[in-house]
């Protein structure tokens, strides 16, 4: 038996057989090797990037196999390869020398009068993106599981949380990653155990089959455990169920203060199938639907599949209070062609509702599929996330009004359904959340990013988790100052971070005068026990 320790990602446990998938065939992060060395990897990385194209041509629609079909030629034209060789001969690495001579190609492709080859630009930035990708260690290979697992991996993207088997992912064992990496935060609403950090050793394929004890809520993971292990934990696991099934009992209970308010309780949630479940366990409404998961589940949602996403989640909440976010692409959440260019600093780049401007087709179509979902379906609440400055509210306002105006004349909504808000995830939203008060009904405060902007400390980078403290004064600061902006105006105030589901945080919250917390569905019982015993 091996004992390793790592961070809890995500509470519960887990008995199962390892599947190890490691993405990172260099290892190195852009350490220059001998030229020889750096074309085998190059040579690599083009095979890698064909298999993956193959295996995603046997699930995809016809346009998106053209699309595959055009980038696996591009992977043997002799020009591009010769140009990414002489850079590798010039002395750049094999990702570098791809990533220039991608820039140099498609410019050259722009000046010929070819308007064909020159629109196509965007999908060799794509597959060549592809090979830097795997070069650097991050191919975007999705995992498939046919078995129930604990996925033990360098690292899992939000997009792998999406194309999962729930029914065979039993848990996950990850190098990097942090509590508030997004896959981390999508595991805990799936209530899958997680931890991370845990030392690259565990990566070895002969780890491949091996029995595995892993415990979410401590880091402890035990490689091929003894007998007594596994019984201690199968018996750890049948007690877990017993105690949530006597804690159902609070679902229905009201928490009361001692001022006499309510305090309630509402989910995060990633899918109708979520809500159903959420709803079911007693949430009071739903605080954040994260909508940009739909670019995970397929490369573009349509306008009908959202649609059809959006009017189930309304359904599955049987008249609670729904909130929906505009798409939150950016940063660690990057999305092919809108997140295509590499920013040197991803988090404090073009996420969220800064995307707007460039990218206002994608917005506007949301924005129409919302209406409609709620003029069919009832009421919903939509906010915007990554606001810093007001004019980009402004602009998302008046595209929206333009819209809403558009359906309401042409018959296609008779109503407007939509009341509108804004995460407060930054210190500048906060600071000048008086004049934001303004603007909208309803202020959510996105503790997990508002955390990593006030304390300069990375959400997703293990070596700052110290700083990572969403209690510490200076966040505690910009709340109150947020949450006394938003009762001066009437405007509604909640916290849908991750720090909601913390026993302590919520109580420092609701000290502050927020009235409704929203989490991960399976944290709402735990959390609402603490409160109650609490305020008895
Ligand atoms: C937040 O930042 O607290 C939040 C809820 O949004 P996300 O975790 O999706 O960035
Ligand atoms: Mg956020």
């Amino acid at each position: 038996m091996i004992k390793y320790i790592g961070n809890s990602a995500s509470g519960g446990l887990a008995v199962g057989k390892i599947k190890v998938i490691n993405r990172r065939i260099t290892g190195f992060k852009r350490v220059v090797l001998a030229t020889h060395r750096e074309k085998a990897l190059f040579e690599a990385a083009i095979i890698l990037a064909k298999d993956e194209l193959r295996r995603l041509m046997q699930t995809g629609e016809k346009r998106q196999k053209d699309i595959l079909n055009f980038q696996l030629v591009m992977l043997d034209d002799i020009g591009l390869k010769e140009m990414i060789e002489s850079n590798i001969n010039a002395g750049s690495g094999a990702a570098k020398s791809v990533e220039i001579a991608m820039e140099e190609y498609c410019n050259q492709l722009k000046s010929i009068a070819d308007g064909y080859l020159s629109e196509r630009t965007s999908d060799i930035r794509d597959v060549l993106g592809r090979v830097v990708d795997i070069l650097d260690g991050h191919s975007r290979e999705r995992f498939v599981l046919t078995e129930p697992s604990v996925i033990v991996a360098d690292e899992i993207l939000p997009s792998d949380l999406a194309s999962i088997d729930r029914q065979f992912a039993l848990g996950f064992i990850t190098v990097g990653g942090s509590y508030q990496s997004h896959a981390n935060i999508i595991a805990r609403t799936m209530g899958i155990p997680s931890v991370c950090g845990m030392d690259s050793e565990i990566l070895n394929p002969l780890n491949n089959g091996r029995t595995v004890c892993l415990e979410g809520y401590s880091g402890e993971v035990y490689i091929s455990p003894n007998e007594g292990t596994i019984a201690l934990f199968t018996h750890r696991m049948k007690q877990e169920e017993r105690a949530r099934v006597s804690m159902m009992a609070l679902k229905e209970k009201e928490i009361v203060m001692p001022c006499g308010d309510k305090l309630e309780i509402w989910a995060n949630c990633n899918d109708p199938k979520d809500i159903t479940l959420a709803i079911n366990n007693g949430a009071q409404g739903i605080g954040l639907v994260r909508s940009e998961i739909l670019f995970m589940k397929s490369d573009r949602p349509t306008f009908e599949s959202q649609l059809e996403f959006y009017s189930r989640c309304i359904n599955a909440a049987g008249g609670k209070p729904v909130t929906i976010r505009t798409f939150d692409i950016g940063a660690d959440k990057p999305v092919g062609d809108i997140s295509l260019e590499k920013e040197p600093n991803p988090a404090l780049g073009m996420r969220g509702i800064r995307l707007i401007h460039k990218h206002r087709q994608l917005f506007a179509t949301q924005a129409q599929a919302l209406y409609i979902a709620a003029d069919r379906c009832g009421p919903i609440n939509v906010m915007l996330p990554m606001v810093t400055v007001e004019k980009d509210v402004t602009d998302y306002m008046e595209m929206a009004r333009e819209i809403k105006e558009e359906l309401l004349s042409t018959g296609q909504i008779s109503e407007d359904k939509i009341t509108w808000g804004l995460m407060i995830e930054t210190p500048s939203a906060a600071l000048i959340s008086d004049r934001l008060a303004k603007m909208v009904s309803f202020f959510s405060i996105g503790t997990n990013d508002l955390t990593q902007y006030t304390l300069a400390a990375d959400r997703v980078n293990v070596e700052t988790a110290a700083y990572y403290d969403p209690l510490h004064p200076s966040v505690m600061k910009l709340i109150e100052i947020t949450v006394n902006n938003a009762l001066k105006e009437g405007v509604k105030v909640s916290v849908c971070g991750e720090s909601a589901a913390d026993a302590t945080c919520a109580k420092a919250y609701a000290a502050l005068g927020v009235r409704c917390l929203s989490m991960a569905q399976n944290a709402m019982i735990p959390v609402k026990q603490h409160l109650l015993e609490e305020y008895r």
